[in-house]
């Protein structure tokens, strides 16, 4: 395994960390606080053609695409953790088309997803199915050569800026339930946007719920074949493990930053707290788990864009360790800058706010610790 990077994914990184600095942070309070999907960022990207960072080689991204993904992702989310959805929402997105479509399905998808002219959500979440997506509801029914879709998903990132889901459902099958994942054109009669979530942190990324009442989409948009539904959940998920991961590290990297630079000017007892081995001590711990956070990250991603038989492992691990990783890291960050950490005029409040989410979902911790025990035991 070879994570060094390529002189390509240094001048991504490069690139990524300037636009970040430069035109966001400015405005990374503003997004959070104003709880709307910044579209000047998502016009910055295209610009820069960073969405091209989501597709397969062979429609315009790059080889070892994940990792080159990973990286630049951490740029982003160690400034603004609402625009580092963006990038990762329509990773999560192209997913299903990039792993499972057939030519027709990518020709008509793949090249506007990495051109940030089409937006993708992933609609597997239901009210009563989260973590155990094999309760889901939702139901296609075989009609005349079209399935009719009935149902609801709830929590789908940016539901209201998307072009097509992937939506998963139920089709029976000689009495039996198939979990089968389709591509639906979101302004196909039927479907409406019910409630945006008002949330925690992430603010500046839209969560929305989704009804499908009486949807008619022909048999072609079926992923794969009927019943190939969970399959496709579960190896987007896999790769959209390591990408949160990648999120953490960021907002990770970003708030001990922010916390060291307050400690060597915050003087008190008539000398800067950085002096004192406490904050040290914390500062070092901070630094030490986000850098071993990264390294899992990549090797995770490593193991992805190279097909290795513990990729799935590696990604679980990862997700788990960085995510919890980020939460101490954020929550110690506000810890060393005091009341002023937890005051909105610094960036250290949003980002502990930000931080919490990434051990819920693309699969709650405690469910990465099944997959990885599983791995163990099996
Ligand atoms: C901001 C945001 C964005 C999201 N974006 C998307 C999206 O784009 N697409 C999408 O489909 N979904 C999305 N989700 C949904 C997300 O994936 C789910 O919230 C997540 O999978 C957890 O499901 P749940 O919230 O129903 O919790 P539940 O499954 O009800 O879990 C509640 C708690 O119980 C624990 N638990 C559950 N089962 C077990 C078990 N067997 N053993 C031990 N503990 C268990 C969980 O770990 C968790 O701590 C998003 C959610 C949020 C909040």
């Amino acid at each position: 395994m070879d994570l060094r990077l390529s002189d390509e994914q240094q001048m991504i990184q490069k690139t990524v960390r300037k636009i970040m600095e430069e035109k966001v942070a400015p405005r990374a309070a503003e997004i959070d606080e104003k709880a709307e999907l910044p579209r000047d960022v998502i016009e910055l990207f295209k610009a820069n053609q960073i969405f091209n960072l989501v597709a397969p080689q062979e429609y315009g991204g790059l080889e070892g695409q994940l990792l080159t993904l990973c990286i630049a992702i951490e740029e982003v989310s160690r400034v603004c953790g609402s625009s580092s959805m963006i990038l990762g929402n329509q990773s999560l997105g192209a997913g299903p088309i990039a792993l499972w479509g057939n030519e027709s399905q990518k020709a008509k998808y793949l090249p506007g997803i990495a051109e940030g002219e089409i937006f993708a959500s992933f609609a597997l979440t239901e009210p009563n199915a989260g973590s155990d997506v094999a309760g889901m509801q939702t139901r296609a029914v075989l009609k005349n050569n079209r399935f009719i879709i009935n149902g609801n998903k709830c929590f789908i990132t940016h539901a209201d800026i998307a072009d097509v889901f992937t939506v998963f459902t139920k089709v029976a099958v000689e009495g039996k339930d198939k979990i089968t994942a389709f591509l639906v054109d979101t302004k196909t009669p039927g479907i409406s946007l019910g409630k945006k979530e008002n949330k925690m942190g992430l603010r500046g990324s839209s969560t929305c719920s989704i009804n499908f009442e009486d949807v008619e989409v022909p048999e072609e948009n079926i992923l794969g074949n009927i019943g190939d539904g969970f399959r496709i959940a579960l190896d987007c998920l896999d790769k959209g493990r390591i990408m949160t991961g990648s999120m953490a590290v960021g907002i990770a990297r970003g708030a001990m930053e922010v916390a060291a630079s307050f400690a060597q000017t915050r003087y008190q007892f008539g000398k800067p707290i950085s002096d004192n081995q406490g904050i040290q001590f914390m500062l070092a711990d901070m630094a030490t788990e986000t850098e071993v956070a990264r390294a899992m990250v990549r090797m995770a991603a490593w193991n992805y864009d190279n097909k290795t038989p513990d990729m799935v492992k590696f990604s679980a691990m990862s997700k788990l360790y960085a995510t919890d990783m980020v939460m101490r890291t954020t929550t110690d960050a506000v810890q060393i800058m005091g009341g002023y950490g937890y005051c909105k005029d610094y960036p250290v409040e949003r980002m502990m706010r930000d931080a919490k989410i990434f051990a819920i979902f693309e699969g709650a911790n405690q469910i990465q610790r099944l997959v990885i025990a599983r791995s163990i035991l099996k």
